[in-house]
């Protein structure tokens, strides 16, 4: 079969519009690695739809998306990947010399990205667009789009992971930012079997969505604190898609009584380890008030949210009780063995089927991000080739 001669990439030219644009087909040298994208997922790329802006990237003619599966269409000299296989591909680049790529940590954090000896912030101007290009155009002289919501992918053969043949592509999508990152953030807070773990609001949900399914997996005793009811029910139902789960606890944070109910919950003590996902300055201070002395606070990521502040006095806060207080972005090198060994489990994929709510061929992307926007949603997975059965009806205007 002849290669395509084009790539279709999904834009999103100004607010509130998808397009799709037919950029060439990728041309691809040592060291990348060409793959077609079977399944693109949602992060908070609703936040490009509606207001431009998505972490690094704000601008128009930039592609779309970062967490990507898909299939090895070309790997030249590689000695790892051959066409066929099927690959994770993790977002940001690897340059196999920076501290962050030397010790098998975050690909967001290589320099690379920063072009110095420092991994940048995820709040930082695109610098490494250079006339539009990524670094992975760049250096595979291909203008051919480098993001995940496109029909093929370039990547830096450093970012992708191999897959197991019998782990679906529907299931290995959660390793990026959903399940993975809730691993690497429990792996960071030592998450262990008997531990009294409380989960607090709903933040990005496919953040707090996914938490509960690590602790559950991970033996803990899981308290979640739901500020919604679709919070709430999509938890319920988690627990009840794992098949009997009596150590998870719902606590609605509507309820002026809801600490009590935790302490209730975690013998008058206080959780061992809580997770955040507000990054609301009043909602942090009672998290500091319950956890125990000696436990631990972690923070995950809220984009949503505006207005993020964490204040604390240092004495009464942390160091009077002991406390370690954590965050992390993206899951790290080290984590992806665990990780795809968990999506493996039958039990945990019952519980991402909960998750994912949504399921679109890519053409159909507009409403994606519609939904998307609401925050009604759990994960929102998007087929380029279509969805399973569709394969060659592409519908691209
Ligand atoms: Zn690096
Ligand atoms: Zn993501």
């Amino acid at each position: 079969m002849n290669a395509p001669v084009t790539n279709t990439v999904l834009t999103v030219p100004e607010p509130r519009k998808v397009a799709f644009a037919k950029r060439p087909y990728p041309r691809v040298k040592p060291g990348s690695v060409l793959v077609k994208t079977e399944i693109a997922a949602l992060c908070v790329d609703d936040r490009m739809y509606t207001d431009h802006v998505h972490e690094w990237f704000d601008h128009p003619l930039h592609c779309v998306g970062h967490e990507g599966v898909g299939t090895v269409v070309e790997a030249p000299e590689s000695q790892v990947f051959r066409p066929g296989d099927k690959v994770l591909l993790s977002h940001g680049a690897y340059c196999g010399r920076c501290f962050a790529c030397r010790n098998g940590l975050s690909q967001a954090h290589c320099a690379s990205l920063s072009g110095g000896e420092r991994a940048g912030t995820s709040t930082t101007v695109p610098e490494f667009f250079v006339d539009g290009l990524a670094p992975v155009e760049r250096k595979n002289d291909s203008q051919s789009g480098w993001a995940a919501m496109a029909e093929y992918r370039l990547a830096d053969e450093g970012i992708c992971t191999l897959l197991p043949d019998d782990l679906d592509f529907r299931y290995a999508i959660a390793a990026e930012c959903s399940i993975g990152m809730a691993y690497c953030a429990q792996e960071f807070m030592e998450v262990k079997a008997g531990d009294y773990l409380l989960l607090v609001g709903s933040g990005q949900r496919q953040f707090s969505l996914s938490h509960p399914i690590v602790g559950l997996f991970r033996g803990a005793r899981v308290i979640a604190a739901a500020p919604d009811d679709f919070q709430a029910e999509k938890v319920r139902k988690i627990g009840e898609a794992r098949g009997g789960t009596p150590d998870l606890h719902i606590v609605d944070m509507r309820d002026p009584n809801w600490t009590q109910q935790v302490l209730d919950l975690t013998d008058g003590v206080g959780p061992d380890k809580i997770a955040d996902f507000t990054s609301d300055r009043e909602t942090l201070n009672t998290e500091i008030d319950l956890v125990r002395h000696d436990g631990v606070l972690y923070i995950q990521e809220n984009l949503r949210n505006k207005h993020r502040e964490l204040r604390i006095d240092p004495y009464a806060g942390i160091a009077e009780k002991n406390l370690k207080i954590m965050g992390t972005i993206d899951s790290r090198r080290i984590d992806r063995p665990g990780i795809i060994r968990m999506l493996r489990n039958k039990e945990v994929q019952r519980m991402w089927d909960v998750v994912v709510t949504h399921e679109f061929p890519m053409w159909e992307a507009e409403q994606a991000f519609q939904i998307s926007a609401t925050q009604q949603c759990g994960k929102i997975l998007l087929y380029p080739h279509g969805l399973p059965g569709q394969e060659g009806e592409q519908a691209y205007g």
